[in-house]
């Protein structure tokens, strides 16, 4: 924290051109305080959508006995993917052989 060397009031910061700015109300200003460091946003760890693949792909993965919940055949192409971290367990996604439908498999 800064005050004012002029009125002694507590000096407010104020982002400006990549420099942190700190302002009093009495008209103060006092720049060059510090270099904004650049802010890494955290990349959302949400799960990503479901990998597209295509048909071509499709052809060379394996059939497994699932059932699609869209349109109850029961037969499914399945792959797995690394969505997380490298000690997380692989994501199993599943593909209706009948209605292409993509869905993935929480187990
Ligand atoms: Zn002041
Ligand atoms: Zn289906």
């Amino acid at each position: 924290m800064m005050f004012c060397p002029k009125c002694g009031s507590l000096l407010t910061p104020k982002k400006e051109k990549g420099t942190t700015v700190l302002n009093c109300k009495c008209g103060y200003t006092n720049k060059k305080v510090e270099e904004v460091k650049p802010i890494t946003e955290k990349v959302s760890t949400e799960d990503k959508e479901i990998e597209v693949i295509t048909d071509e792909e499709t052809k060379t993965l394996p059939l497994t006995d699932e059932e699609c919940p869209k349109c109850g055949h029961n037969k499914a192409y399945y792959w797995t993917v690394q969505t997380r971290a490298a000690d997380e367990p692989e994501t199993k996604f599943l593909k209706c052989e009948k209605c292409g439908h993509t869905w993935r498999d929480y187990a």
